[in-house]
């Protein structure tokens, strides 16, 4: 939407005239709409060709879908910049309590010394068409969603076949965007050699941790830089010896001058999930429980590993990658909630809704294809909100690698007792044998003790289930006792069954395999037994979820249909939700008021760094960069102010997947890293409120800072410095 819904919605329908063309800052808009965004009077200085210039190079070739996030080459030798926190899985990955890569960092002086980072990828676009018309072409009124849907498939799979045909050393995929409702033919050259070349320590690159997270000021140098290698004859391969770095059409430069406050920005990247087309109803959902929930079980499991690891630094660094991620997320959900009511969104969106039905209710033909979507979605909801505690408590329980392993030996049992013809296909011949040469293996736990105290939790939680939905297992194990006598009871039976359950040993599994699924159940304790009590219902509540996100599909491509119908009479380009595809938003570098009289400002300086140093825990400042503010010694990367500036404040439209975007000034000149966003702008996922809406980055004077500071003078060398 060029502007937020709303604000389209209202021009239609109070003012009564088309809504026209308008600079906002909102909007993750796909690459093939950037021309028409009149960004030359909004403030940039170049060509709209050299940000995105289909099958040709271009800023948007030196874009990166790279791990979770995004990064981008800013070297002609494949060098990679993305956020610490993007690449912190690679360094998670290969630091041990004697290399502790994570606390010390990670430089690589030579290429010899480059590391490989398992399981990262680097893509670039190099194929971007929308090909809606054609995937629509065929539709006809009156096609059932079914049938739709299967025209869109054989549409799609004719132009796949094609494409894929022209440009054999691409990986070509259709992207569904906007519910359904348009096409994009993506073609992704894919890296898959990447290497860690230096990561600064976590004191830098994680500066402020949790605490900081999601906020401003802030001063966390969440920076890191990896390298795309390929085969010698320049083709992608995976990992080996012989590989060269990769040399790319197109590399970003870095500004010579760093940005002020006002100053026009933009980024690219590939942010992941925004729902700002989804209904009230799903919203209400969102804040009265799937939220709320979701930060309680996060906190839960936050809690525990961290307890269960305190001083002890290797647990610390196998859990470090599992509960960083947590905390992200459970601090999210948390700025999610307030959003959500400090925007009423609710209530803005039922009236949203309302302005919607008018209109669609006044156009001919119009009124029955809409009818009774939002009542269908309300049902939904009510259904979902109905099945969440069993489907819940299940899925909790499930979290444990042993409970996960018994259901999936009991589902096998169950199958080999019928007829091979009867069985899932899974469980037939071949399939069969390497089902059980799996459960011969048994469940492959990160930590018993951690798994156990959720366990114990999770069934302590499941004994509050409503009557119809409660765990026979669980009961038993507490009935006739008093409600304190809940905890010992059961803490004693999960206990137990950790410490002598047969789906822990070899010999234990191996003689449950080949009984009846009854037999089993017997023999096996408690896992085998809440395996058999929750099966049935648990296939039942799936098969209805399963329905339930059919007819979810269908309706909200519907509605989405429906306002993109209303914003195209208002002549109102719209931007589609974020689904992980590549997309440019621009905004300036501004500040914001959190609060009455409160004015934040866009940078933050080293000064700040200091100011919040403890020297322990998530405020450690290393030695180094404390004497480098002691001496003043700033080199070259101090601002007008004399100082380092760290971090920046943009209004740009970003969510998770934008983390590593590359943000540019007026003339595509690289200035800083996106990396994070303000608290109050986590609900902008629903609904982007341009008040909040402040994404923050890492300021680029401050990455080669602490590259010169902390010796990466190769990274800064081949960066041009
Ligand atoms: N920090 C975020 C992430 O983890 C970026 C964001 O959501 O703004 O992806």
């Amino acid at each position: 939407m060029t502007k937020r819904l709303s604000a389209a919605l209202v021009a239609l329908f109070v003012i009564g005239t088309a809504a026209h063309f308008a600079f906002t800052d909102e909007g993750q808009w796909t690459p093939d709409q950037i021309g028409r965004l009149n960004l030359d009077r909004a403030g940039l200085r170049i060509p709209v060709r050299q940000i995105f210039n289909p099958g040709g190079p271009g800023i948007h070739e030196a874009t990166l879908r790279l791990g979770g996030g995004t990064g981008e080459f800013v070297s002609p030798d494949g060098l990679i910049m993305t956020n610490h926190h993007v690449a912190f899985g690679a360094v998670a990955r290969i630091a041990t309590a004697e290399r502790d890569y994570i606390t010390d960092g990670y430089l690589a002086r030579t290429r010899a010394e480059e590391i490989r980072a398992r399981g990262y990828t680097a893509r670039m676009v190099q194929l971007y068409e929308d090909i809606t018309a054609r995937v629509l072409g065929d539709m006809r009124p009156g096609m059932s969603y079914e049938e739709r849907r299967e025209a869109i498939r054989s549409a799609t799979s004719v132009i796949l076949d094609e494409a894929r045909a022209e440009h054999p050393d691409l990986e070509i995929s259709v992207s569904s965007l906007s519910y359904g409702n348009t096409f994009k033919l993506i073609g992704f050259k894919t890296i898959r050699d990447i290497r860690i070349v230096y990561v600064p320590p976590f004191a830098v690159g994680n500066f402020g941790a949790d605490t900081d997270n999601w906020m401003f000021p802030r001063h966390t140098g969440d920076f890191s830089f990896l390298r795309a290698y390929v085969a010698p004859d320049g083709s992608p391969a995976s990992y080996s010896e012989k590989n060269v770095p990769y040399r790319p059409r197109s590399w970003l430069k870095v500004a010579s001058r760093p940005p002020q406050e006002g100053d026009f920005v933009f980024l690219l990247g590939f942010p992941g999930t925004t729902m700002r087309y989804r209904d009230s109803h799903y919203v209400a959902y969102e804040r009265q429980s799937r939220l709320p929930y979701e930060i309680m079980i996060r906190g839960e499991r936050i809690d525990v590993m961290r307890r269960v690891s305190e001083g002890d630094r290797s647990l610390q660094i196998r859990f470090a990658e599992t509960v960083k991620g947590l905390a992200n997320v459970h601090k999210n959900y948390q700025g999610k909630v307030t959003g959500i009511d400090r925007m009423q969104l609710v209530a803005r969106k039922q009236e949203e809704e309302a302005a919607w039905v008018r209109w669609y209710s006044s156009r001919p033909g119009l009124r029955e294809r809409y009818e009774g979507i939002l009542e269908s979605l309300e049902e939904i909801y009510a259904g979902m909100l109905e099945d969440d505690p069993f489907n819940r408590a299940v899925r909790e329980l499930l979290y444990s690698p042993v409970q996960t392993f018994a259901a999936d030996l009991y589902e096998y049992l169950l199958q080999m007792e019928l007829p091979e013809e009867n069985r899932g296909v899974d469980y037939r011949g071949e399939e069969a044998e390497k089902k059980r040469d799996g459960l011969l293996e048994g469940p492959e736990s990160s930590h018993l003790p951690v798994d156990r105290e959720l366990y114990l939790r999770a069934s302590i939680r499941a004994l509050g289930l409503p009557e119809v939905q409660k765990i026979a297992t669980l009961q038993l194990i507490v009935e006739g006792q008093e409600l304190q006598g809940y905890a010992p009871a059961l803490s004693r039976a999960v206990s137990d069954a950790y410490a002598t359950s047969p789906l822990l040993s070899p010999d234990g599994r191996e003689s449950l395999l080949d009984l009846s699924a009854d037999e089993a159940t017997r023999r096996g304790g408690l896992f085998m037994q809440i395996a058999a009590d929750v099966h049935d219902r648990r296939q039942e509540m799936g098969a209805r979820q399963e329905v339930r996100s059919r007819a979810l599909q269908r309706l909200r491509q519907l509605y989405a249909e429906g306002i993109m119908a209303l914003g195209e009479e208002g002549e109102e380009m719209l931007y589609p939700d974020a689904n992980r595809s590549l997309r440019f938003s621009y905004g300036y570098v501004k500040g914001y008021e959190p609060k009455d009289a409160v004015y934040i400002q866009p940078l933050t300086h080293l000064k700040g760094v200091m100011e919040k140093e403890t020297g322990e825990g998530e405020f450690i400042v290393p030695d180094i960069l404390k004497q480098s503010w002691l001496d003043r010694a700033f080199g070259r990367w101090a601002d007008s102010s004399g100082d380092v500036p760290v971090n920046l404040l943009t209004n740009c439209d970003t969510t998770g997947g934008s983390s590593g975007s590359p943000v540019m000034n007026a003339r595509g000149e690289l200035i800083g890293i996106n990396f994070d966003r303000v608290w109050e702008a986590t609900a902008n996922d629903y609904s982007f409120d341009p008040d909040f809406g402040r994404n923050i980055s890492v300021h680029m004077h401050y990455i080669l800072f602490i590259c010169e500071t902390f010796g990466a003078v190769n990274v800064l060398a081949e960066m041009g410095f």
